[in-house]
């Protein structure tokens, strides 16, 4: 059930971060309103046709600012071909051919992963690709990054290649599946070992399920836990510019597998860029979320309380958009805390699966439209007839309304507040959609 992975590659300028942000789509304005986060995204979830992906813009990928071009680009295809599930060779279709061209075919033949070659900024002209052809990869695809031309038609090749998917429905739902994640040194590893020290009914090697081969299983409170992805957490890379390369995407993977994301930090240090980034892709990610402050014993016995306050501030000014995560402190050398722990991813679990009566919300809307009357905005008036709740993980909700473009994305975070002061949610996410529903076909 791994998520496929496709990976943009090919030299500056040929419109690779272009294509990443037309795949990634919305999910910009997400982007813009998150504090202090980088303005170059690496990485992205993306959908087509009901299938997730996760793309990454190598080009995104930097290394040693020493490093000449023409070895960075090289280090961002090999990257890129190890992880990638296709490979997306993008080149320019106006400028035609260039050396760094050719290099990047030669890499890119050298390994066996399907690869899409597709040439961008061909919108308005008619221009001859023939040339493309020379590099083997077949028919080159047609595109226009910026006016999204032939977008669809790229996306059915990429996806031609994805191995087809498990049904997720054929799960145990009994089980709650955890991603522990972080920069590296937190101490994930470490957290596991605990883990697994502490709890004597391990149940590891499940039959016949090779896909779980590297995932841990523990049973607390008479509940299964199933950490993914362990082995990718003690892996390590030997390259130094390749650890956070390989830390970031291999915490999204898990996370992607995961109900919970548990994200560690360490106490005595700040949020970071890259705590962000993961932080940022798990709030994307619509999973539920738990961010644990590790190496709590760190931090001197006087300084604790202030500390505590402290870093707890931090962490929401940073991750402003993770509001409803809780915080709570971990050390792996009190058990005690890792205890406690379990009983949070059983609270959150059951936040993340909980589903409201559709009489109980119309009752809150009617209270919350009561308070705070849906004010005018734009040409119409807009109207919420009345709201359910489909599913859960996360929770999702829908409002029939009059004219989705009539209500204002700020009254939407207004009843998300109501929700949440009504019915707690407590770590997770909370998805509200709108759809256009005619009066007379209202409650
Ligand atoms: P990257 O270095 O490969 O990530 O390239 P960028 O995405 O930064 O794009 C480089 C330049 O090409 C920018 O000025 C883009 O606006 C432009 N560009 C990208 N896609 C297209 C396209 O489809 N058509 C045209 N005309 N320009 C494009
Ligand atoms: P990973 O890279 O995130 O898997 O981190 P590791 O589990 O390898 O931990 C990195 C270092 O931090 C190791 O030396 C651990 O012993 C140490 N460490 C991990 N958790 C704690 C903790 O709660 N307290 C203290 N004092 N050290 C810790």
């Amino acid at each position: 059930m791994s998520t496929p992975l496709v990976a943009i590659v090919g030299r500056p300028n040929v419109g690779k971060s272009t294509l990443f942000n037309r795949l990634v789509g919305e999910r910009k304005a997400i982007e813009q309103k998150i504090p202090g986060v980088t303005r170059d995204r690496v990485y992205g979830r993306a959908t087509w046709l009901n299938t997730e992906f996760l793309v990454v813009d190598t080009g995104g990928i930097t290394f040693s600012e020493t490093m000449e071009l023409e070895q960075q680009v090289q280090k961002q295809a090999q990257l890129a071909m190890e992880e990638a599930t296709v490979i997306v060779f993008l080149v320019d279709g106006r400028e035609g051919i260039t050396a760094l061209d050719e290099e990047i075919a030669a890499l890119l033949h050298r390994q066996g992963k399907p690869v899409v070659l597709a040439a961008n900024k061909v919108e308005g002209k008619n221009l001859s690709l023939e040339d493309f052809y020379r590099f083997g990869f077949g028919e080159p695809l047609p595109l226009s990054a910026t006016h999204g031309l032939n977008i669809g038609d790229f996306l059915d090749k990429v996806a031609s290649f994805f191995p087809a998917q498990i049904d997720k429905q054929a799960e145990d739902t009994e089980t709650i599946r955890i991603a522990i994640v972080g920069r590296p040194n937190v101490g994930k590893s470490s957290f596991i070992n605990v883990l697994i020290g502490e709890e004597r009914t391990i149940v590891s090697g499940i039959p016949g399920t090779t896909r779980d081969a590297i995932d841990t299983t523990l049973e607390q409170n008479g509940k299964k836990f199933i950490f993914v992805d362990t082995a990718g957490i003690r892996k390590k890379s030997k390259v130094k510019e390749d650890v956070e390369y390989y830390s970031v995407l291999r915490s999204l993977k898990a996370i992607d597998k995961a109900d919970i994301a548990l994200l560690l930090l360490e106490a005595s240090q700040g949020v970071t860029e890259q705590d962000q980034k993961i932080a940022g892709y798990i709030q994307e990610s619509g999973k539920a979320v738990i961010i644990a402050l590790n190496k709590w014993d760190l931090l001197r016995d006087g300084d604790r309380e202030r500390a505590s306050i402290t870093q707890v501030e931090e962490v929401r000014k940073y991750l402003k958009f993770l509001s409803y995560a809780p915080v709570v402190f971990t050390s792996i050398h009190e058990p005690r805390r890792l205890k406690k722990l379990f009983t949070l991813l059983e609270e959150v679990y059951e936040e993340y699966t909980k589903r409201i009566s559709t009489p109980l919300l119309n009752h809150l809307l009617d209270d919350a439209c009561k308070i705070n009357p849906l004010p005018t905005s734009g040409k119409r008036k807009g109207r919420i007839y009345y709201w359910t709740q489909p599913s859960v993980k996360p929770p999702t909700f829908i409002l029939f309304v009059n004219d989705p473009s009539a209500i204002h994305f700020s009254y939407l975070r207004y009843l998300e507040n109501r929700l949440r002061e009504a019915f707690g949610f407590n770590g997770s996410p909370l998805r509200l959609r709108m759809r256009t529903r005619s009066r007379k076909g209202g409650k």
